[in-house]
Formats: structure tokens, sequence, C-alpha cells
């Protein structure tokens, strides 16, 4: 069964292949039926037996992430300017109903092609970050936090950092920014069960794990006085967040916010 299956997969890249031509797209429209008889999957949202992610699903999550939004005062754990007020995180959605579903399988269920949803609600919710930044026009860095080693060994991809490859691949974001992957996480900082523990104690577990990388270039572009964008996946207490901002501190660069995927307040700290 296996083999059929990837008989079918490789049919329909020899399509996509030559999909110029008139009888190619009829022959994989074809395909792609039969495929979806012989080997059914569930939509992750709803479970109808259709497509990874059902029309249905996928036209309600369009919807619920057209517009980004900014989510700082729900997370208490960022770092404050002088002024005292948090450091700026906007959202392309909450996380909730269809966009949690598709990011947690995406992230835990190895459903590597859900991507093609997330990089364009990423890329809205970067722009719309972009265009808050005081400078627009100059350089923006595009820090992604980092996976942890042992998180990166069982899944084997880098859920934000492949999304934000993508994002760039398909041309999404303006000329002034590139993505730069400048931390990483100290040897021996091990999370463990504590990470997904909310409020004080989730924060502390955080603290000091994360160090700026210092190869050649990546050392140029925290001196270069760019601004800095982090990139997350979740945003829950914003305690990751601070110590990503902790770990460029007193390098030359400019940290003017954060670009997560969902936002969702801590249970103990909904206001
Ligand atoms: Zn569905």
């Amino acid at each position: 069964m296996k083999s059929l299956e990837r008989a079918f997969e490789r049919m329909l890249k020899l399509c996509d292949v030559v999909w110029g031509w008139k009888e190619t797209r009829k022959l994989r429209t074809a395909l792609h039926a039969t495929a979806a008889l012989l080997f059914p999957v569930q939509c992750v949202c709803c479970g109808r037996l259709d497509e990874k992610l059902c029309a249905a699903c996928s036209q309600t999550l369009g919807a619920v992430a057209i517009r980004p939004q900014r989510v700082e005062e729900f997370a208490d754990a960022l770092p404050l300017n002088m002024a005292g007020l948090p450091m700026p995180v906007i959202t392309a959605g909450r996380y909730e109903h269809e966009l949690a579903g598709v990011l947690l399988s995406y992230k835990n269920h190895q459903m590597v092609s859900l991507s093609k949803v997330l990089v364009p609600l990423l890329a809205r919710a970067l722009r719309a970050a972009l265009n808050e930044l005081t400078d627009p026009a100059r350089e923006v860095l595009l820090v992604p936090v980092p996976s942890r080693r042992k998180a990166l060994a069982v899944r084997g991809y880098w859920p934000v950092g492949l999304l934000l490859h993508r994002v760039f691949k398909a041309h999404l974001l303006p000329e002034n920014t590139r993505v730069v992957h400048a931390l990483r996480y100290a040897a021996g900082a091990s999370l463990g069960s504590s990470q997904k523990m909310r409020g004080r104690r989730g924060r502390a577990s955080v603290h000091n794990t994360m160090l700026a990388r210092r190869q050649p270039g990546i050392s140029d572009a925290l001196n270069s006085g760019a601004q800095v964008l982090f990139i997350d996946d979740v945003l829950t207490t914003g305690a990751t967040l601070a110590e990503a901002y902790r770990a460029l501190q007193g390098k030359c660069v400019v940290p003017c916010g954060a670009v997560v995927i969902a936002s969702t307040p801590a249970p103990d700290e909904k206001r």
C-alpha cells in the first residue's frame, strides 16, 4: 500500500513539472481524486474525511487570520521600554479553533505540508509589523526564536525556521528584510516538563537559557545598527521573547518587536 501511495505522489509531482499542458492538468485532477479515495485523510480541524485541511476550515482560517493584531498587553513577561511599555507583538491570530488545530498538527504531528497554510498568515503578520516600524525603510533583521536541540531531534525540522524560510522563498517580504539565525540555546539549558508551565515559574525556567551566536556573518549583522523583529510560533506570557531580547542586549541592534503566528493568554493571567 505504501509503495502505491509513493507511486501516486511521484506521478502527481511529475504532473506538476509539466503543469502547463492542458492534458496534464486533467490527468492530475483525476489522479488526485483517485488518491483521495484510496488514501483518505482527515481534516486536522473538524475531522472530516477530505484533505488535511478541508475547504470549509481553510476558508474559516483565512477569515479569522485576515487581520493581524497587537497582543502585547496580554503577555506580562515581555520586556518593557524606557516608558514602561511592553515590546510590541503582532500575531496572525488567536490560538484557538482552526489556527490552533493547524499549528498543533504542523508542529507536533509531522504535518509539514500544512506550512503552505501558515506561510501566508505569517507573511501577513510580518508585513503588518514592518509597517509599524518607526523607520520601515531601514534594514530589518528577522530573528527566529531557536528550537531546542532535543525538540529538533524529535521533530526533524524547526517549525518557525522552516516557515520563515518559505516566506522568503516565496518573496513575500520587502527587500530590506533578512533572516538572521542569531540565537541559540545554551548547552545544557533544559526546560523539560517545565516548558509548558506558565506564569512566574515558567518565566524562571526560560531565564538565561539563550545566547547570541558568534559566527562572523551573524556578529556583523548584530553590530550593524539594524532593527530587529523576533519571530516565534505561539505567544503566552512572553517569557521566551523576553529571553531572546535579553540575549541580544549589548549588541548594536534595535529590537523593535516580535511577530508570532498565534497568541494565547496564559490561564492564570487572562484579563
Ligand atoms: Zn475541516
